[in-house]
Formats: C-alpha cells, sequence, structure tokens
C-alpha cells in the first residue's frame, strides 16, 4: 500500500508568479504546475493531496496565529495520513518550523517544512527537488517522528535551524545540531540523531496552541545602546523577551542602569532569555562577569538555542502555563531537541 501524504501549502516563493516584476502568490498555480509536470506522478512518490490555504502568504506576514492554524491543520489529518509537508516561504520558515515543533508534542509521523528560493515555474528552480524529496522522506519506510526542515538536500531538526542566505538555494543552516538526514546519491537517514518520545500520539494529538501573539520579543545588544530604550521595550504587555547578546551570552554590564532595567522587568516576572547573536556556539554565563552580572538580576541562560526556538518556545510556553517559575524552568530544559546542555 502507498503512504499518503498530506501537504499543508500555506504559500511562499514556491508557488508564486512574477507579475508587473514582483512575486506574487497566485491560487492554484503550483497545483497546475505540479499536474503537468511528470516528477511529481512518478510512481515511486506517494499518494498525497495538496490543501491550498486562503490567503496564500508572503511568509513574513503570517503571525503566531498562522503557527497555530497550520498546527490545528495538521492534528486535524493527522489519523488519515503517514506523513504531513508545510509548503512556506523561506523568509519565516524557520520560526514556524520552531513553533510547529513546540506545538506538535509527541509526533509518531513526519512532519517536513520546505519550500524554494526560485519558484517552481521557473526554468533554473530549487522547488522541484526541494519538494519531491520532502515527499519522499515524509513517506520513507524509516520514520522521522520530527518537525524536519528540508532544504537543498539536506533535512534538519526545524527547531534547529536558521536562514542564512536571502539569494542561495544552500538558504538553511542548523548551526549547533547535525543534519538528520542527506540526500545525494543515495538517502542517508542519520538514525542516531533522530529523536523519538517515549509515548509517541499513533491516532490524535494533544494540541497546545500558541495563542500569545503579542506578549514576546526579541531585543539585539548593540553598542552604545541606551537602557531606556530596553526598558521600554520591557513595559507591558511584554512577558518574555529574548535577549540577543554577544559571544557566550555577554552584555553591557559595567552599565548600572541596564542591569537595573533588567532586574525590575526581571521582578515583574518577565522571563528574559540569553541567546547568543553568534550563529554557532552555545551562552556559558559563567564564563565572565559580563555574564555573570546578566544571571545575577534574573536572566536566563538559552544554552545553544536559535534567537527563532527560543522566540517560539517563549510564546508556547506562556500559552501553555501561567506559571512563572515553571517557564522559566522549562526555558533551560530541552524539551524538543531545541537545545544542548
Ligand atoms: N518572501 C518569500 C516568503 O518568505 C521568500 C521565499 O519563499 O523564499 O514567502
Amino acid at each position: 500500500m502507498k503512504k499518503r501524504v498530506y501537504i499543508a501549502y500555506t504559500g511562499g516563493t514556491i508557488g508564486m508568479k512574477r507579475v508587473n516584476g514582483r512575486y506574487l502568490p497566485i491560487p492554484g498555480y503550483l497545483q497546475e504546475l505540479m499536474a503537468a509536470n511528470p516528477a511529481f506522478h512518478h510512481a515511486s512518490l506517494p499518494d498525497y493531496t495538496i490543501n491550498q490555504y486562503d490567503p496564500l502568504f508572503d511568509s513574513p506576514d503570517m503571525t503566531p496565529s498562522d503557527w497555530s492554524k497550520i498546527a490545528r491543520d495538521i492534528c486535524d489529518h493527522y489519523h488519515a495520513y503517514d506523513g504531513f509537508i508545510v509548503l512556506h516561504g523561506t523568509d519565516t520558515m524557520a520560526y514556524t518550523a520552531s513553533a510547529l515543533a513546540f506545538m506538535l508534542k509527541d509526533l509518531a509521523k513526519p512532519v517536513i517544512v520546505t519550500g524554494s528560493q526560485i519558484p517552481l515555474g521557473e526554468i533554473r528552480s530549487d522547488a522541484q527537488d526541494n519538494l519531491v524529496s520532502s515527499l519522499l522522506l515524509a513517506s520513507h519506510e524509516f520514520v522521522i517522528p520530527e518537525v524536519g526542515l528540508y532544504f537543498n538536500s539536506r533535512l534538519f531538526r526545524g527547531c534547529r535551524t536558521v536562514k542564512v542566505d536571502a539569494d542561495g538555494f544552500d538558504a538553511f543552516a542548523s548551526p549547533n545540531y547535525p543534519a538528520l538526514a542527506a540526500l545525494g546519491t543515495g538517502v542517508e537517514i542519520r538514525e542516531r540523531l533522530v529523536r523519538r518520545p517515549s509515548a509517541p500520539s499513533t491516532s490524535d494529538i494533544d494540541l497546545r496552541e500558541i495563542n500569545v501573539p503579542a506578549v514576546v520579543g526579541a531585543f539585539r545588544l548593540f553598542p552604545g545602546l541606551s537602557p531606556r530604550i530596553l526598558e521600554n521595550m520591557l513595559q507591558p504587555p511584554l512577558r518574555g523577551l529574548v535577549l540577543e547578546t554577544y559571544g557566550s551570552g555577554n552584555g553591557p554590564t559595567g552599565d548600572k542602569e541596564f542591569l537595573r532595567v533588567l532586574r525590575e522587568a526581571n521582578a515583574r516576572g518577565v522571563v528574559i532569555v540569553d541567546c547568543t547573536q553568534c550563529l554557532k556556539g552555545t551562552v556559558d554565563l559563567s564564563k565572565y562577569a559580563t555574564g555573570a552580572d546578566l544571571a545575577e538580576v534574573g536572566v536566563l541562560s538559552g544554552y545553544d538555542m536559535t534567537p527563532e526556538a527560543a522566540l517560539t518556545k517563549l510564546a508556547y510556553l506562556l500559552s501553555i502555563s501561567d506559571d512563572v517559575a515553571q517557564i522559566r524552568a522549562w526555558m533551560q530544559e530541552d524539551l524538543r531537541g531545541e537545545l544542548s546542555r
């Protein structure tokens, strides 16, 4: 029996067309191109269904409620399909893949987020390979029960990814965790890197949606920062902040105003998580005084989480709990393979 794959088509360059010199998502266009292309009818592909979203998004327009809509869509079809693909724009793909990883707990089936840098309708495009390979991986006999992100011959753990190239086909990286699969002349699945929940959901997922759109934020430190700018950011309704720091998690702690602003926000119950601005490596708040001082005023280590994972994890945890002490503890624990410590 052929496996069945459900494709949630949310938008993105993959199905766009150039209209008056600009790329726009056009409903039905991707399906037309796929119908006319023999690659998408090859006998080795699974059976698949495409659910086109209305509207189709250019992904910078997507919000946390769209992440929840995708998670609900997958849950609604979970029992009827063997695997899931989310076709998505690349701009915010790492955020959506991270958010889905937190919401879709204890997966027993693969969910693969993919898209392309050039539309399927253009002559020199990465769309066909990204979609065909995602279909093969979503229906592979070795099941990868994670939210993955497939791009340019590699499948990454979604909550480890970042977009690293605005132009090239190698647009995504997973700087702190190796790829789960690499496709060359063969399909290499790195089985020992794949995460398996202890109690996988085989029929239904216990979905906990992200429902706190405007209470999390990210703030990137820069030399010469005025603490008042950060103080404004930390005002209500903000409840969680990803503080993007230097190197191994350091900040300008010689500035007592900067420390005061953070200390007061922490005392009000704002959860502040330290992620490094560096692409690779981990936060270690014990290494320098400029890191230890941050820990001292209540800033939490984000270890080697990407800012995308930290922000979506905060939104998820603030949606499922009001217990700030518990949220602080969870932020520093590995929930979905998003951090190593
Ligand atoms: N702007 C597009 C999007 O994120 C870019 C892409 O899909 O590559 O929807």
